[in-house]
C-alpha cells in the first residue's frame, strides 16, 4: 500500500488539536493508503504540545517534532519535509481551514500521475475586504515580476510525490518563501479547489507588519525586478539632469548669471534625494537577504522528535 506522510504545522493551538485528530481519522479511514501524521510544533506557549504528546500515546500514527522556539510557519514546515519518508506527503493547516476532506481527491489525482496537487481557495469566508484587496495585488505584483508562476489564492495545502517534496528540501535558502519554492520546482501539477473556512477555533497568526515583510520576502526570493527599476528610474533621472545641467550651462555663458532658482533647484534636489534614498532602500532590501543567507545557519533546531509509526 502506498504510504502518506501528513504534515502538520502547530503554533499555539491546543483547542483545535483534538478536532483535527478526529477529522483527519475520520477522512482518512476512506482512503487507500498507509497514513501517519507528524505534527510540528512551532515552539507553542500554550499545552499544544502536551496535547499532541496525548495524541501520539493513544494512536501511534502520530508523531511529533518540536522545534527548539518559534521560528515561523514556512520553517515548521520545511522541517517536516525534511523528517518525511512516505510516497507522498499532504501539507495541512491545524486550524481546519484547510478541509482535511480533500484529502482523498489529492490522493486519486496523485494516482492519476501528478506529482503536486495543490488547493486553491474558491471563497475566502471570514476575511476583509482590504486584506482580499492586499493580497489580490500580491499575486498580481509578483506574477508580474517573476518567472515562476504562483498560482493565486492557493496556500501551503498541498499533496506532493516523493519526487517533488523531494525537489522542495533540496532549496536550502534561509528566506523560505515556500508558495515560492513550490512552484519552482515544476513537475506535473494539478489545481483543486475548496471552500476556505473559517477557523475552528484559536486565532490566525497574521498581521499586517508580517504580512508585508512576507509580501517582500515573496518578491525578492523571486525577483530582480526592484534592483532594475533603480537602475532605470536612475538613468532615466540622471538623463535629464545632463540635459537640465547643459542647457543651464549654455544660458548661464550666453546670457550670464541671474540669480532666481531657488524653487526649481529645491524641487531637484528634493527629487533626486527621493529617488536615491528609494534605490538605497531597495538595494538594502537585497543585501539583508543576502547577510541572511551568507551566514548559513541552519533553518531551524529541533528539540524533541517520536516519529509516528
Ligand atoms: N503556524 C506555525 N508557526 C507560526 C504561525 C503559524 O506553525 O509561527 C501554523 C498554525 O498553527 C497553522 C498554520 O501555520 O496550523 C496557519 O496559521 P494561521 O491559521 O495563523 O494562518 P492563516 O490561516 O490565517 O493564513
Ligand atoms: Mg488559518
Amino acid at each position: 500500500m502506498p504510504t502518506v506522510d501528513i504534515i502538520v504545522p502547530v503554533y499555539n493551538e491546543q483547542d483545535v488539536i483534538p478536532l483535527f485528530q478526529d477529522r483527519i481519522t475520520e477522512v482518512m479511514a476512506t482512503c487507500d493508503v498507509q497514513w501517519r501524521v507528524l505534527f510540528v510544533d512551532d515552539g507553542s506557549a500554550d499545552d499544544s504540545l502536551s496535547t499532541i504528546k496525548g495524541i501520539q500515546e493513544s494512536d501511534s500514527r502520530f508523531g511529533y517534532l518540536s522545534l527548539s522556539r518559534n521560528f515561523g510557519k514556512e520553517y515548521a514546515v520545511t522541517a517536516g519535509l525534511d523528517h518525511a519518508s512516505a510516497d507522498a506527503v499532504v501539507v495541512i493547516d491545524v486550524d481546519l481551514q484547510d478541509p482535511p476532506e480533500l484529502i482523498p481527491d489529492m490522493i486519486a489525482q496523485w494516482h492519476s500521475g501528478y506529482d503536486v496537487v495543490y488547493a486553491t481557495r474558491k471563497a475566502r469566508h471570514g476575511e476583509s475586504a482590504a486584506k482580499k484587496l492586499t493580497a489580490n495585488w500580491f499575486y498580481n505584483i509578483i506574477n508580474v515580476m517573476s518567472q515562476i508562476d504562483i498560482p493565486k489564492d492557493t496556500g501551503d495545502y498541498r499533496l506532493m510525490s516523493r519526487k517533488a517534496y523531494q525537489a522542495v528540501n533540496q532549496l536550502r535558502e534561509n528566506n523560505r518563501f515556500m508558495k515560492g519554492l513550490f512552484a519552482w520546482v515544476g513537475y506535473k501539477q494539478k489545481q483543486l479547489y475548496f471552500e476556505r473556512e473559517p477557523r475552528a477555533a484559536g486565532e490566525t497568526k497574521w498581521n499586517y507588519p508580517k504580512l508585508w515583510r512576507f509580501a517582500l520576502d515573496g518578491i525578492t526570493s523571486f525577483s530582480y525586478l526592484p534592483l532594475r527599476f533603480a537602475t532605470w528610474i536612475g538613468m532615466t533621472v540622471a538623463c535629464f539632469a545632463f540635459i537640465y545641467g547643459a542647457v543651464i550651462i549654455v544660458k548661464t555663458l550666453m546670457m550670464g548669471a541671474d540669480v532666481p532658482g531657488y524653487p526649481s533647484l529645491m524641487v531637484v534636489m528634493l527629487f533626486l534625494g527621493g529617488i536615491q534614498l528609494m534605490a538605497l532602500g531597495i538595494i538594502g532590501e537585497y543585501l539583508g537577504r543576502m547577510f541572511s543567507e551568507s551566514k548559513n545557519r541552519p533553518l531551524y533546531l529541533v528539540d524533541e522528535y517520536q516519529p509516528p509509526e
